[in-house]
């Protein structure tokens, strides 16, 4: 059939039979190749920061520098191993995902306390280069993996100041539509091309790749965050435009919005 592959065996039996078998080896295959990639594609990541690493500290160590080009050459060799640890951090944490059999603790979460607390520090990133509000007039307890959203919110986030120059808006906001809950970070960036839009949450998949090494991305945030909410039983969602900005969502079933104030716990019962 086309574009199946099938694995065929030829058996000889005692007597004179011969007795052929066959079996659809197409998603066995297809998983193979997506190991290879994938173990092709880290090898790649890790080699370009070690690379730079070892020719900087070759240099610090062969000539006699002046102290402000060795400032500047620590300061790369720094930056570098922050994105290799970033890169690792990452992995384990997709690895956890996907492999974990231990079911991870949920709670109850107020994200009206975690989304203002990590816009405070997508500040911090953005020092001062985007002006970033956080709107939240719906009801906000959750219930789910904290460690999970958090880092689901915090990629959106750190995306959101990556990719958008200095003086744009950044805008998060939490809406309850048809009983499910919307998280949305909306910025004016460079935005994407409608082309890119289905394959963003790909691992290692980026549309400017030197952009997101300089700016110390992984491509590997967006394929988390798609995890994180699978998981939870939500999706992701993109609405973008070139050169005009992006729209990341995070999509929360009912099941997963508590009402406001927890239930009190009846004495007499
Ligand atoms: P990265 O670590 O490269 O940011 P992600 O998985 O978080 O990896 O995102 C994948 C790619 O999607 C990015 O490399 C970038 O090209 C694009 N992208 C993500 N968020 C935005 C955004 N807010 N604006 C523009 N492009 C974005």
């Amino acid at each position: 059939r086309p574009g199946r592959l099938f694995e065929l065996r030829l058996y000889r039996t005692d007597g004179e039979g011969r007795l052929l078998t066959t079996r659809d080896i197409t998603e066995h295959a297809k998983l193979d190749a997506m190991r290879r990639d994938f173990v092709a594609n880290v090898s790649h990541e890790i080699r370009t920061p070690v690379t730079v690493i070892g020719g900087f500290a070759e240099t610090l160590l062969s000539l006699d520098l002046d102290d402000d080009t060795r400032r500047e050459y620590l300061g790369t060799i720094l930056r570098q191993s922050q994105t290799m640890q970033r890169l690792v951090e990452d992995l384990l944490t997709l690895s956890t995902l996907e492999h974990s059999t231990a079911a991870p603790e949920e709670s109850r979460i107020d994200l009206h306390v975690m989304v203002n607390a990590l816009a405070d520090e997508a500040r911090a990133l953005s020092q001062g280069r985007h002006r970033i509000s956080v709107r939240m007039d719906a009801p906000a307890p959750v219930w789910g993996v904290r460690g999970e959203l958090e880092s689901a919110v915090r990629n959106l986030l750190t995306n959101a100041v990556r990719y958008t120059p200095e003086g744009g808006r950044i805008d998060v906001d939490w809406r309850i539509r048809d009983g499910e809950g919307w998280l949305t970070v909306r910025d004016t960036g460079i935005g994407i091309g409608t082309e890119h839009l289905p394959r963003l949450a790909e691992r290692f998949y980026r549309v400017d790749r030197g952009r997101s090494r300089d700016s110390g991305g992984t491509g590997l945030g967006l394929a988390i965050t798609k995890h994180v909410m699978q998981r939870h039983g939500g999706s992701l969602h993109v609405d973008s435009r070139l050169g005009q900005g992006s729209a990341f969502s995070l999509r929360l079933p009912a099941s997963r919005l508590l009402p406001e104030a927890p239930a009190e716990a009846d004495a007499a019962l």
